[in-house]
Parts: C-alpha cells; structure tokens; sequence
C-alpha cells in the first residue's frame, strides 16, 4: 500500500520560491566588484531570478546545458544559482584560481554554452577564449562599468536582465535532473566534475542547516567566506533561502581588513571557510586590538583546522568553532564537530581535544574506516584506515564516466585516513597519499603541522616525508615564520618534546617563505615533496 501524501519535486527553485513567500524583506548584502556596497532582498532576489532565467532562455539555454560562472561571491552570481538551476540548465561553477590550461580543460570537457564573469576575470576569459567551444559570454556588470575588451560581442548582464519579464514561470523538473557541476581540485590526474541533482542538493540543504550541522537560522547573518565557486559555497546560499537568513557576500575583497569591517557594518553572526583565510583575519583583528562584536561562530573546514587558531578564536573573541569535514564528492558536507551531551560535562582541554576532530556524521551520511584488505576497523579512536562515506548526496559516478566506477560496494573511498572514536567522532589523520611511512608504520602529517602551528612564531607549517635511507620516509617540517620572529630549527624541534611519540618527531626543519597553495587554499604537498625531493635529512 502506498502513502497517501502529495507528491511534489525537490527542486532547487522551491528554495527560492520560499524566501520570496516567506523571508520577502529578508537582506542580501554584496561587496561589489566595483567597489561598492549593494544591498537588496529576498524579493529582488527572485525576481532577478526570473529575469535571468528569461534572458536564459533568450540566449538559447536548452534544459541541461552547462551555463558556467567565474565569479566571487555576490548576488549577481546568488541570481544565476537560481536561474541556472531553477530553469533546469546546469549551473558549472568554475574555479578562477586554476591555470588557463586547466580552465579550458574543464571548460570543454564539461561543454559550457554561455559563461557568465565577474571583471575582475576578463584578463583569465581572454585568454581561454580561442581555446573553447563556449561562444557566448556575459559580463556581470552594468553598461557603464562594460571593459574595453577583445572577446568578441561582449554581453552585459544588466541588459541583459533589463530587457526581460519578472515572471517566469519555474518549470515542475524531475527532481533528479542535474542542477549543477563542480570540478575537483583533484591533485592527480585530470580535475573530476561532480554532478549534482535537484534532490541531493534540496536534501543536503536541510541536512547542512540542521542544528548539530551549520545551525542556521532566519535570525543569523551569514557572510559565507568559503567561495561560491567552491562547492557551492558548503551549500550557504541554498541554506540562506531554505531558512531565511540575512547574508553578506564579501566580493574580491578577502584581506582581514575588508572582512572585519563587513563583520561589523553587517553584525555577522555566522562565517565560513577554510584555515587559511582565517589566518589573515585573525593577524588583522589582532595586531589592531579589535575583535567580533556579533560573530558567534564560524565554520572551518576544507582543511584541518590548526587547535591554536580554534584557542584564539575561542578564548580571545569568544567566536565559537565549528570544525567540519566535507568533499566535493559529498555535496560537500559530510561530519561536524557539534558537542553530544557527554562532551558538554568535561574539562576545556578535554573539550578542545574533541574539538579538533572532524566530528560526527550529519543524518544521511554514513562512514566507516578500512584496513588495506577493507575490513571494517573499530570505532576506538585508535585504529585508522581509509574513510569511507555513502548518502543520497555523494557521488556515484564522474561526469562523463571519467575515472570509471569510483565505488567499492556502494560506498564512496575519500582518499582520507581517519580514526573514529566510540562517540562515532572522526578524525582525519591524513590524506592517503600524503601519509608519511616510517619504517612501514604510519605518522600523520597532521598531527605534526598542528603542534607546530601551536608556536607562538609559526605563521604555517607542512609536514611532508622526505627520503630516509634506513626508514624510507621521514618527515620534514617546512615553516613559514611569523615576521621578525627569529625561530631556529633546535628550538622548535624541542617544542616536540613530550607533545608526541619520540619517534614521530620531525627530522628536520627548513624555513620557507611560502607555501604552495592550491586552488581552494589548500597545501599543495606534492609540489612541496617535489620542491624537497633532494632534502638529505640529517643523519643524526
Ligand atoms: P575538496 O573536494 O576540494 O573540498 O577537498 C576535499 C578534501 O579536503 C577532503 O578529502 C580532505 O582531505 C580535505 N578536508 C576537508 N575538510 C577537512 C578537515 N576539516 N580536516 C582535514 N581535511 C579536510
């Protein structure tokens, strides 16, 4: 017997529909391109939305054409997440930290019709433009701010939009139509695209906004860091609607001082993004004795989050962190470190300790971890293995087959190693292939890059294995210092001292000026391991 209850779609412009209905004066704040401050609402929102979709449809859109942007985040592009998707085209969101070479790699191989860019992107634009299919592309700007350019009929977003009805009606699309594709920053090989629906996406968003997951609601102020072309932003701009809260795009303007004044022009109540962006922040707010007089919390993820940034934001500005865990694969997210009850009881060491876990699974994901023969390991917050995830938002195959069949048994391999304790929090020790192998025994490059990071005069560390004769790999420090610190190797190899086994001790510090970050701000370890392939580690 079936239930008895209506049928109605998961689509991505129910979203909208929503915050229109519901959250109409609702605020969305943007740092524009141009350099000003924009504001409008929920209800400009949708129906720019539907004047994009009418101009959409105008440039000839088919249903699951790829429509790609190159754009920070701002509510041009927020427009475009719902135009795109809602019309049932495919929203690409490109990537503009990638080389030229990778951009009209991914470009062609994901067949993208029109391209929507921010300004700032013209100089990237003109030089994919004689190596792409696309042929059609829109600047998001207004005639006055139009570039002189050499991209062949150049066209303006905001005529475009002029020109066009606010109603459209938002077609009933099956909700496993694709919405949209994001690539992976994938290190090996060629980048990956992950393809979305308009159920796994709907699905993720009330499982991101739930209370033990990011924890929004229609009276926070959302400033989402983490870019839109990245994972759609850890789903925000879709949560923002789903729940009706205020938020602020940042635009280019990513410097800790841009983002401070926005936190408190805007009463920010929620951010969101990777450690290194956070690093900027936090230099600014304190060498300038400021601090957050409505930041509550912040979600960092997309790399570990170093315990000594999660003490200062803490312990310093009372911001509370929430580490999280995700992937492009996963939509992306997949674990958050929300307290259960037995943590709320401990010490705050005790509490911090937990905190630097992954955290626990949000409902939908399920995990476990891996021996090399894939047996399942024990949930003791000591054995590690590969991570393993499944859910109705996690790939089940690439774009275009790439990579063939990525599963193993229905579940996803994520490429992280990780423990899971007996509360079922995770913590990643490693990436797999950035795993450092010691004699045959595993050191997590994590652990040590956290400890060193906890130096006062560390601005960075990477943990990287270098050749060793008698163990194969050991690791090597790599160390950005803080300026006018005059850090030496002997000390901070002594600040190792009782913090971790002996033997996992690093074997030898080099400084650096900087280190190679990847396109989502991520360290890239296999060009360090390139840069140190002729470190000879000292033999005593
Ligand atoms: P991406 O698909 O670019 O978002 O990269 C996903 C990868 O980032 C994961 O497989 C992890 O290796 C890493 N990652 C994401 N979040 C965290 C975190 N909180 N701690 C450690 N690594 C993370």
């Amino acid at each position: 017997m079936n239930g008895q209850m209506m049928q109605q779609p998961l689509l991505i412009s129910t979203l909208l529909i929503h915050a229109e209905r519901h959250h109409a004066a609702q605020e969305i704040v943007s740092r524009r391109v141009e350099g000003d401050i924009h504001r409008y609402t929920f209800r400009d929102l949708a129906a720019r939305a539907r004047q994009a979709a009418n101009a959409l449809r105008a440039l000839g859109a088919q249903p699951g054409a790829r429509i790609a942007t190159l754009a920070w985040n701002g509510y041009r592009h927020m427009e475009l997440y719902y135009a795109v998707s809602g019309s049932g085209s495919v929203l690409h969101t490109l990537n503009p930290r990638l080389h030229a070479d990778q951009l009209s790699y991914i470009m062609d191989h994901a067949e993208d019709d029109i391209l929507f860019f921010d300004l700032t992107f013209l100089p990237l634009v003109e030089a994919v433009v004689d190596r792409v299919q696309c042929k059609t592309f829109v600047a998001l700007t207004d005639r006055a701010h139009m570039p002189v350019t050499k991209l062949p009929n150049l066209l303006c977003y905001e005529e475009l939009l002029a020109g066009q009805s606010d109603s459209f009606a938002w077609p009933a699309l099956d909700e496993n139509s694709a919405s949209s594709l994001c690539y992976t920053s994938g290190t090996t090989g060629n980048p990956k695209g992950v393809l979305y629906s308009q159920r796994s996406t709907v699905l993720h968003t009330y499982a991101a906004a739930l209370p033990d997951a990011l924890n929004c609601s229609a009276s926070d102020v959302i400033l989402p860091v983490v870019p839109m072309f990245h994972v759609n932003a850890w789903g925000l701009p879709y949560v923002a609607c789903m729940v009706g809260a205020k938020l602020v795009f940042p635009g280019p303007a990513l410097d800790g001082k841009s983002l401070h004044s926005l936190f408190e022009s805007e009463q920010v109540t929620l951010s969101a993004g990777v450690p290194t962006v956070w690093q900027g922040l936090l230099a600014y707010v304190e060498t300038n004795g400021l601090s957050f007089s409505s930041m509550r919390r912040t979600i960092i993820g997309g790399a570990a989050c170093p315990p000594a940034m999660m003490k200062t934001f803490q312990d310093l500005f009372q911001v509370h962190v929430l580490h999280a865990w995700g992937m492009t694969e996963l939509s992306p997210v997949g674990t958050v470190c929300s307290f259960k009850p037995v943590h709320r009881t401990m010490d705050k060491s005790a509490q911090e300790a937990v905190q630097s876990k992954q955290g626990r699974v949000v409902f939908g994901v399920d995990m476990k971890i891996v021996d090399d023969s894939g047996r399942e390991l024990p949930w003791d917050g000591k054995a590690s293995g590969e991570l393993l995830v499944r859910g109705p938002w996690i790939v089940s195959r690439y774009f275009k087959d790439e990579g063939g069949d990525p599963l193993v048994d229905g579940w996803f391999p994520t490429g992280d190693v990780a423990t899971i304790d007996a509360n079922g929090f995770m913590q990643i020790t490693d990436r797999a292939k950035d795993v450092i192998k010691s004699g045959g025994e595993w050191i997590g490059s994590i652990d040590i890059e956290n400890i060193a990071m906890a130096h006062p005069g560390v601005a960075m560390a990477a943990c990287i294995a270098a050749y060793h004769p008698k163990w194969d790999e050991r690791p090597l420090l790599l160390v950005v210092a803080k300026p006018g610190q005059s850090l030496t190797r002997e000390a901070l190899l002594a600040f190792f001292d009782g913090k971790i086994a002996k033997w996992w001790t690093p074997d030898d510090v080099v400084f650096v000026d900087a280190i190679p970050l990847g396109a989502t701000g991520k360290m890239l370890k296999h060009k360090l391991r390139e840069m140190f392939r002729e470190h000879r580690l000292p033999t005593v």
